[in-house]
């Protein structure tokens, strides 16, 4: 089976295999920059973190941020990477207004990790193992704002600040398995706390290795370096345009150039920014300034043993013990935050189905809409739990529900205090319902008698009106009964 990708005909796709592989820089959720004591601090006032270091004055001299290494080891033994116990660090010589050094530390041909794999489920349910080169360990340059005219300026408060680049191997055949290798790539980084992994804050950017070959080949083709790939939207349109560029290419008898790409997302198109580029162009050589960096087993055993549990355990304990969906579990578990919030309310009572509609419906719409965290929450998971326990033993119905729900939010009140207050217990009484079906079927003649010559679909409308009548209280289960027995009886 050839997996279609939107935006690009079948017929292109029978022929020529895409073959992707991403790299992605993650700043790491250190206090401090990668090689001084500046404080690592975003949206702060242009170059008010800087030091003699991260300005790269004469005669200041870099010292490795021991958290970071912590960090960047965290990550390697979350997604299975073996962590070298001897790295080092090296420059990459290149000139750029915002890198004052001339160079990047960086590491080169002894990263601090290698190997690993994320591993995710697609849309579909298909299972996909992604395998990783390496993780090394860097530093980010700083940033340039461009005025409105002519000028430009830079703002050294990011430079020096600790990143992670995460190299994979060209594991990816769609955009779409890109889109959710970069979702668990960012999750694992959450929960780890090794990064905030927050695109539009610049902690997490993605570059993508793109190339075509015929269907069948094992030969890679000549591949793109694409830029910029600064959101999960971004990274699969720029994806899907770079394939279809390359293979328009391709058939009509032109060739790929080696080079590196700028995505533009607002007008949807690349640009290229360099011709051919290699590795050695950067004169890599081992950093004079700094010791190789070496990492003791003890070390590497007690920050895995401090690992929290992750997102893949997780995910599949939800499977295995709350017989979720593939869907609901990737929602629900997007942070673990959510889990946790998600798993206190089952704590209160509730099965996991009913539990995992209330979060992914409500709780989700309201974070959505308010644009909030689910630690800025105002309703513990117990009452929530509270709340479903009332609906789920029908003492209020489901709409009844969601509108104390809302409730709850601005009152603080507890489910059972806003039901008692406003007098919303259902009433499953069946006498004192059957008496208000009784007047309304009785007002309903025309439709009465619509319904006796075979127009069976007025029964929701026989329903709606007896649950208006109950001002929205009556047990629907119990007024259907006693509907369905009135409106087919003889006579
Ligand atoms: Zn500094």
């Amino acid at each position: 089976m050839i997996p279609g990708i939107p935006g690009i005909e079948p017929q292109k796709l029978e022929k020529w295999e895409p073959v992707i592989g991403l790299e992605v820089h993650a700043q790491l959720a250190t206090q401090t920059k990668m090689f001084c004591g500046c404080r690592r601090e975003y949206g702060a006032a242009p170059n008010t973190h800087v030091c003699p270091v991260c300005l790269a004055y004469p005669g200041a001299l870099p010292v490795i941020n021991e958290e970071a290494v912590n960090l960047a080891v965290r990550l390697g033994l979350a997604v299975g990477c073996a962590v070298r116990p001897f790295s080092r660090f090296a420059r990459k010589n290149y000139f750029y207004p915002d890198l004052p050094k001339g160079y990047q530390i960086s590491q080169f041909d002894e990263p601090i990790c290698e190997g690993g794999h994320i591993d995710f489920y697609l849309d579909g349910g298909d299972f996909k193992s992604v395998r990783l080169t390496r993780i090394h360990m860097e530093e980010d340059a700083g940033k340039l704002i461009h005025g409105s005219g002519e000028e430009s300026y830079v703002d050294f408060n990011r430079s020096g600040t600790p990143l992670v680049e995460i190299v994979s191997e060209p594991d990816m055949r769609t955009p779409q398995e890109a889109k959710a290798y970069l979702d668990r790539l960012k999750q694992t980084l959450i929960y780890t706390g090794v990064s905030e992994a927050d695109m539009e804050k610049g902690n997490l950017r993605c570059d993508a290795n793109i190339s075509i070959r015929p269907r069948g080949s094992e030969t890679l083709g000549t591949r793109t370096e694409m830029k910029n790939l600064n959101s999960f939207r971004g990274v699969e349109r720029g994806l899907t345009y770079e394939i279809n560029r390359q293979i328009d290419l391709l058939e009509s008898g032109g060739a790929v150039l080696q080079a590196s790409l700028q995505w533009d997302d607002a007008a949807g198109v690349t640009r290229v920014m360099r011709i051919k580029e290699e590795a050695n162009d950067y004169r890599y050589f081992p950093e004079p300034d700094l010791v190789p960096l070496m990492v003791p087993a003890e070390r590497i055993d007690e920050i895995r043993a401090a690992l929290p549990e992750l997102p893949s355990a997780i995910e599949k304990r939800y499977a295995d013990e709350y017989d979720l969906k593939v869907q609901d579990i990737h929602v629900l578990t997007r942070t673990p935050q959510l889990a946790q919030f998600f798993e206190a309310v089952i704590a209160g009572g509730v099965s996991p189905q009913l539990a995992a509609q209330w979060v992914q419906g409500e709780v989700l719409r309201v974070l959505n809409e308010e644009r909030q965290e689910i630690a800025d929450f105002a309703m513990p998971p117990d009452r929530l739990a509270g709340l479903i326990g009332l609906v789920d033993s029908g003492t209020i119905n489901r709409n009844t529900g969601k509108a104390v729900f809302d409730d709850m939010l601005s009152s603080g009140l507890s489910a059972r205090e806003v039901v008692d207050r406003d007098g919303l217990a259902q009433v499953s009484d069946s006498d004192e319902l059957r008496l208000i079906v009784r007047s309304v079927v009785h007002e309903m003649e025309v439709e009465l008698a619509r319904y006796k010559a075979g127009e069976k679909q007025l029964f929701g409308h026989f329903m709606g009106s007896v649950m208006a009548a109950t001002r929205g209280k009556g047990d629907p289960r119990v007024v259907r009964g006693i509907l369905q027995e009135l409106l087919n009886a003889d006579g």
